[in-house]
């Protein structure tokens, strides 16, 4: 019998990263675990786990992880979500203001002039968005908040008693600063219903693990990536993110976006999150924080992260891929149609009139400017261009009016762009169409594929310059990619001839052969 040997996996590197950064800092003995809240001085200055969640759900862990902790003060971009979405920005921004306060996160003041909160992230603004929770039918403000924060970890949290009879008993600072709020007309609820409401939102218990779920659901646009949960708006993790990356970390919030530059929240209870948007979401917890109430370790590996991995918002390298993957003409690109030698030459002399220009990813506003330049660039002897979007991921929808334009501009010039590989992106063909409507221009001509494209230009090349005059009117039914044998296999096609629109050629797009 042959025995097979334990075969050890190779450890991922981005799991190997972890765990150097674990070993590195777990012997760092700075900091100084809370106490002004008794119940949190026993936790142990050992205690220590790292977790980086993938916007896309992939998980890396190290270190404590099964230990529960009090969420503390990262419930306060939780609580802001949840007051966004139940009573809007505009009413909420009444209550609370979103400047940074280069104060500690327990300071006894408000906005001079606004008389305001200066934001959300600290105590103030805390108190003034939890009153902003109000019972909901049966359900009471703290139900709602921890059926949210429970949607974001993906399972059903719970409070820790100890802890919240802790602050309770001790929290008169916090109940200073709810009075100022009363006084100053920010809370219309009594204060002890609301600091009570506030405790016990700060006593929630998570996990290491926890926390990173919660912050790769704030970088997958709102969606839990492992439960598949839409916990958030897309617009509330804009607001919500925007206010982690300027008020976060407290009077620590410049230094840590300079340094660290990703939006994050720390917790007095050891814990701190950090998401990179679209990314991923970290989690580090180790309870002894720094004079800012910062966990230590945490600032420390979220710096290293950041360093090692390329994670700051502001690097230049955070580049989206070129748009435009190639651009080339019809003397180099050629169709899978095979021609006689004769057309062949044709092409060979006169395929530079067609320009082909291939995009790619998403299309943002800068993409747009970019094709355009691409399109327009040197007119002189271009008749055509084909845009073919088949690799685009998304196209933003302030894009429209730039390629529309470009279309126009083209066109005033004497030439023709047409589209192919639309199908994923019916809006934006929807959308131009449109626009050209509204000025009584054609529908731009589309493509089911760029091969389509390339042979439609290649026959308008062949009419133009002497070829058989009835090469470009072959009826698509009878066109190879509609018949049995080679082609076949492509997305079928038919003719749709635009309605209304006199002397245009028929626009061809996706539908069954023959009709
Ligand atoms: N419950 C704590 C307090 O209000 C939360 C503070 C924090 O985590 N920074 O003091």
């Amino acid at each position: 019998m042959t025995q097979t040997l334990p075969r050890s996996e190779p450890t991922s590197p981005v799991q190997a990263l972890l765990e150097r950064l674990h070993d590195t800092h777990a012997g760092n003995t700075a900091g100084e675990v809370a106490s002004y809240i008794p119940e949190l001085a026993l936790a142990s200055p050992d205690w220590f786990g790292i977790s980086l969640i993938t916007a896309d759900g992939s998980i890396y862990e190290v270190g404590e992880m099964r230990h529960e902790f009090t969420i503390q003060s990262i419930s306060k971009p939780l609580t802001y979500a949840l007051a966004l979405e139940a009573i809007g920005e505009v009413e909420v921004r009444k209550y609370v203001d979103v400047e940074p306060s280069g104060e500690a996160f327990n300071s006894i003041t408000l906005q001079p002039g606004t008389n305001l909160p200066l934001n959300p992230m600290v105590n103030a603004g805390a108190i003034a968005t939890t009153s902003l929770i109000r019972p909901k039918g049966a359900t009471a403000p703290f139900e709602r908040i921890l059926s949210e924060y429970s949607a974001f970890a993906g399972r059903q949290l719970e409070v820790d008693e100890a802890v919240f009879e802790s602050e309770n008993k001790t929290g008169n600072r916090n109940r200073a600063i709810a009075y100022l709020l009363k006084n100053a007309n920010v809370l219309d609820a009594e204060v002890e219903d609301i600091v009570e409401t506030y405790f016990r939102q700060c006593s929630t218990l998570v996990n290491c693990h926890d926390l990173a779920v919660i912050a790769a659901t704030l970088a997958s646009t709102g969606v839990n990536p492992i439960t598949g949960e839409r916990v958030l708006r897309e617009d509330t993790v804009r607001s919500v993110l925007s206010v982690m990356a300027s008020c976060g970390m407290y009077d620590a919030a410049g230094d840590w976006l300079y340094s660290v530059g990703l939006p994050a929240k720390s917790g007095v209870a050891g814990g701190i999150i950090a998401i990179l948007p679209g990314q991923l979401g970290i989690a580090v917890y180790s309870p002894p924080l720094d004079v800012h109430g910062n966990s230590v370790r945490g600032v420390k590996v979220c710096e290293d992260l950041s360093e090692e991995l390329h994670l700051h918002v502001m690097s230049p390298q955070r580049r989206p891929p070129p748009p435009v993957r190639s651009a080339s003409t019809c003397a180099e690109h050629h169709s899978k149609h095979l021609r006689p030698v004769e057309e062949q030459e044709i092409l060979r002399d006169h395929g530079s009139e067609v320009r082909v220009i291939e995009l790619q990813g998403e299309i943002l506003f800068a993409a747009g400017e970019l094709i355009t330049r691409a399109v327009l660039k040197d007119l002189d002897g271009v008749n055509y261009a084909v845009l073919d979007f088949a690799a685009v991921r998304e196209i933003d929808p302030v894009v429209v009016p730039i390629i529309s334009h470009l279309v126009d501009a083209f066109e005033e010039n004497g030439g023709e762009v047409v589209f192919s590989g639309m199908t994923g992106h019916p809006e934006f063909t929807e959308e131009i169409g449109n626009l050209r409507a509204a000025s009584e221009l054609p529908r731009v001509r589309t493509f089911v594929d760029l091969d389509l494209a390339l042979e439609w230009s290649e026959d308008q090349l062949i009419q133009r310059w002497g070829g058989n005059e009835e090469k470009g009117e072959i009826p698509i039914s009878r066109h190879a990619a509609t018949q049995d044998g080679p082609g076949a296999d492509r997305e079928a096609v038919s003719i749709v001839r635009a309605p209304g629109v006199p002397g245009r050629h028929p626009d061809i797009r996706p539908g069954r052969p023959g009709r």
